[in-house]
């Protein structure tokens, strides 16, 4: 393991700031708990300090999985950050029609996030799943972590550490920026995730948070969560973060249109199956009938009803 990366751990247990690392173990000084370390990346977690074997295998095996660490993808050609949003479109999120306000909305808020942190700054993203985000941090310290269950739908191989949000196994004031992205509908306890991450964080350093109003549910059974912009601002400003900015991803035209879009795409496929012609003509059918008000709601997005986004994006920095 990287000297840099452990000299910032911490056990989450005792909190004591030095770790030794031995024979395939991180081990506390001063309590002697052993954290395991599969595949060059340490499991932090409670299970593993406990060594409740029933919690911890399971992690294990998926780190186990993790075969190869893959490197963060390099910029193809010099970045200027002019080609941020494309990139942002292009290559992390290929899946997305960036003409969606709220797709080009987070396209324009991650490059502004990108460029206002400073070379040699220390990010760390929590709950980084795939990583994407550290392939636009390549001029800072970018440290991924997440807790990683087998998945064939997610590479979760360029992760550095397996931790809970809720218990971060750093020392304190450690970073200076903190990402937290599609993170919080997913952790058990938000108030605890907020309070971890203003810890870690250094005073004046900036946390990023991306948290959804109306999502449909996903990655099921770990989706716990909805949040107002107030109770976003009352987690935040109690935690010890300060809300320098939230706004809402688009406005509520869009959000309508996208969930009638979304429910049109999948509720005939479901019933009749992907491959059954009456149900591929019907999402035509509807796909096409709801144009009209996709192209309206696109026009008029941020115009009226910014209370009922899809996303908030929430700035806020360490008091
Ligand atoms: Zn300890």
């Amino acid at each position: 393991m990287e000297k840099e990366l452990i000299n910032d751990l911490s056990c989450i247990v005792c909190k004591n700031e030095r770790l030794i690392e031995q024979d395939n173990f991180l081990i506390c000084e001063a309590c002697q708990r052993h954290y395991p370390i599969i595949q060059g990346r340490p499991i932090l977690t409670a299970a593993a300090a406990e060594k409740n074997n029933d919690a911890v295998k399971p992690l294990i095996e998926a780190a186990s999985a993790l075969q190869n660490r893959h490197l963060v993808p390099q910029w193809e050609h010099d970045p200027s950050f002019d080609d941020l949003e494309n990139y942002y479109f292009n290559k992390l999120f290929p899946h997305f029609n960036r003409r969606d306000p709220h797709w080009s909305f987070l396209g324009r808020k991650v490059s502004e996030m990108v460029k206002s942190v400073p070379k040699g700054a220390k990010v760390l993203d929590i709950g980084a799943g795939e990583c994407k985000y550290g392939a636009l941090f390549q001029h800072c310290k970018y440290v991924g972590t997440d807790l990683v269950y087998s998945s064939d739908r997610h590479d979760f191989s360029r992760i550095d550490l397996l931790s809970d949000a809720s218990a971060l196994p750093f020392c304190e004031e450690t970073f200076d920026v903190a990402l937290n992205l599609v993170v919080m509908e997913h952790v058990p306890d938000p108030d605890l995730t907020v309070r971890e991450m203003a810890r870690v964080l250094k005073v004046g350093g900036l946390a990023y948070a991306l948290i959804p109003l109306v999502r449909p549910e996903h990655l099921p059974p770990f989706d716990f969560h909805r949040f107002t912009r107030y109770g976003i601002e009352r987690i935040f400003e109690k935690n010890g973060l300060q809300i320098e900015g939230i706004e809402g991803s688009n406005g509520a035209l869009w959000t309508a249109a996208y969930y009638l879009n979304l429910i049109a795409q999948t509720t005939p496929l479901t019933r009749f199956g992907r491959r059954n012609l009456r149900g591929v003509l019907l999402n035509r059918f509807w796909r096409f009938a709801l144009s009209p008000l996709m192209a309206y709601a696109r026009w008029s997005n941020h115009n009226y009803g910014s209370e009922f986004p899809i996303y908030y994006w929430v700035r806020a920095s360490k008091k």
